[in-house]
């Protein structure tokens, strides 16, 4: 229980790997801050089985992360009912594909908002705790485009470039103040944002979904597997731990060798 005491904020955590993340953090002791879209009644469940299962307090806040003073409020409602913000994992997340052309307008801002803004916000609001406690991580859930891009996918990729732009600039101003700042930029990863690209394509290419599988994973990487939304919520614990101390300001790849190539 390396994490007991602390408490984490996991933004989208009702689905995917941020609800892998909470759990992850949570089975290590740490107490949650829940967030994320969903139906009330499953959340709810998620929310009190996370409790129960690892004796942790778990709150759930239904902020959307494209709602700069939701991501705040949310902060500080952490602060205020259990105590501080120690680990903050920025991860919610969306996805829509057309060529730069035909990219709808109201798209972009969407998931520029969502996918990038909204972890400048969540730092922002998070860092002055952290440095006044002596204590912070903070994890931003990039992606392999991050750091390459595919076509298709020019908000997603222009997001997630600035989301491990501004991990390296926070990393530098709070390098010395017991903070770490990461990104972790995962490649495919099978959660319902990658199933409904799966059946999306199979649909337009008149193939399976197991088919697409293989073309996802044989097209961008060189290990032809998934990685699992467990396998991230490990790399999250590492990036807590003691050991990842002094790991600050980088994009830490767990992508099956996607960006190796
Ligand atoms: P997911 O669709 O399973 O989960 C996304 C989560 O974000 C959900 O909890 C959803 O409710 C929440 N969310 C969406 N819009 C929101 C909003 N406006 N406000 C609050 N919450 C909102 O997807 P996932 O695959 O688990 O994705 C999580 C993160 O991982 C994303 O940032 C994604 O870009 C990134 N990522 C995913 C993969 C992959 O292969 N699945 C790969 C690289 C990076």
């Amino acid at each position: 229980m390396s994490l007991k005491g602390k408490v984490a904020l996991v933004t989208g955590s009702t689905s995917g790997i941020g609800l892998a993340i909470a759990r992850a953090l949570a089975a290590e002791g740490a107490d949650l801050m829940l967030n994320g879209f969903g139906p009330a009644d499953a959340i709810e469940t998620e929310r009190a089985g996370l409790a129960r299962t690892f004796g942790v307090r778990a709150l759930y806040n239904p902020a959307d992360m494209s709602k700069p003073e939701q991501i705040a409020a949310m902060v500080a409602e952490a602060e205020a009912k259990l105590g501080a913000v120690d680990i903050q994992v920025n991860n919610a997340g969306i996805q829509f594909v057309a060529n730069v052309e035909d990219f709808p307008n109201e798209k972009w801002d969407q998931i520029i908002a969502i996918n990038m803004s909204a972890v400048f916000h969540g730092m922002k609001a998070a860092i002055p705790g952290m440095k006044k406690r002596g204590w912070g991580r903070i994890i931003n859930i990039a992606s392999a485009h991050g750091l390459v891009a595919s076509p298709q996918k020019v908000a997603y990729v222009a997001a997630k470039h600035g989301v491990v732009g501004m991990t390296k600039v926070a990393a530098i101003e709070t390098a010395n103040s017991g903070i770490t700042v990461n990104a972790i930029c995962p490649g495919w990863v099978l959660t319902p944002l990658v199933e409904k690209q799966l059946e999306d394509k199979a649909k337009e290419q008149g193939t399976s979904v197991e088919q697409e599988k293989q073309a996802f994973l044989s097209e961008k990487q060189a290990m032809t597997k998934f990685t699992t939304a467990e396998q991230i919520g490990g790399l999250a614990v590492f990036l807590c731990s003691e050991s990842a101390a002094t790991m600050t300001g980088a994009p830490v790849s767990i992508d099956g060798g996607w960006v190796a190539q």
